[in-house]
């Protein structure tokens, strides 16, 4: 689906979103849970391009829901894989690998027992290597467009990045934000400490003036876009985590059972009112 000028969302996409900037030089932000590759590729076939001319994987932050299938589309394109320089690890022969995401976070039992989170050892068993071939730091400029410039925003992972276009004006958050189709929210994260560290990263954006907020998880954000995201950080996050699961319990386990399924997840409230 064409959401803004040569900016598409590829559809179906399971974990995360997947969207395709059609520029002469093509790029991929994210690429969803691992088994996607052939879909991402299908969908360049799709707007008559040539997998060939997807020249970028971008990372926004590794968890597998976003870079799961970094190395499918790597095999099936040639293009290389970019993440931050926060995110990457020496690899065991030579190169860089990208971090798991799960390094150094203990997930509480009670969490899993709520939402139903797979254990760490499944999440282990399902973590694809990611090889990176070249990382980026706050104000590199990838060639896409006009220019696509990279912001640091550390929080949610150490590595996490922004991406903002010019023209038109999209803003790429990650995980920063989300789109709950009902309302944006910041990602549940245990650490408050990192929670603080996302919301000086979230304070940072609050100079940027986009048009369009393209988010991790949930819609595209085309109407007062940079007013909501400037409200998140007009209210503290610094509530405790169990406040915080209380509140999001219900979009949490719709999320790990999409994840299970290996459906799409919109995010947010059902549409129409189904489940
Ligand atoms: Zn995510």
């Amino acid at each position: 689906m064409e959401i803004a000028p040569r900016i598409h969302r590829v559809d179906n996409v399971s974990g995360s979103n997947c969207v395709l900037l059609a520029g002469d030089e093509m790029a991929v932000v994210d690429t969803g849970i691992p088994g996607n590759g052939e879909r991402i590729v299908d969908y360049v076939k799709s707007i008559g391009r040539s997998p060939s001319d997807v020249r970028g994987i971008i990372l926004t932050h590794p968890p597998f829901d976003h870079s799961g299938s970094a190395a499918e589309v790597h095999a099936l394109t040639g293009a290389e894989i970019i993440a931050h320089a926060d995110e990457a690890l020496p690899a065991a022969g030579g190169g860089l690998t990208l971090r798991q995401g799960t390094e150094g976070e203990h997930i509480p039992l009670w969490y899993r027992w709520i939402v139903g989170a797979p254990k760490r050892r499944a999440y282990a068993i399902n973590f694809p290597t990611i090889p990176i071939h070249r990382t980026v730091v706050d104000g590199d400029v990838l060639p896409c467009f006009d220019g696509l410039h990279v912001m640091h925003t550390p929080g949610h992972t150490p590595g996490s990045i922004c991406l903002l276009l010019n023209s038109p004006a999209v803003l790429f958050l990650g995980d920063s934000a989300i789109n709950n189709r009902d309302r944006i929210s910041r990602p549940l994260m245990w650490d408050r400490q990192k929670r603080r560290e996302l919301d000086a990263s979230l304070r940072r954006l609050r100079e940027v003036e986009a048009e369009m907020a393209s988010f991790g998880h949930g819609p595209l954000l085309e109407k007062q876009v940079m007013a909501s995201l400037r409200a998140l950080t007009d209210r503290p996050y610094d509530l405790p985590t169990w406040k915080i699961v209380m509140k999001n319990w219900r979009t949490l386990r719709r999320f790990h059972a999409s994840v299970r399924r290996g459906v799409h997840f919109e995010g947010g409230r059902p549409a129409g009112g189904s489940a």
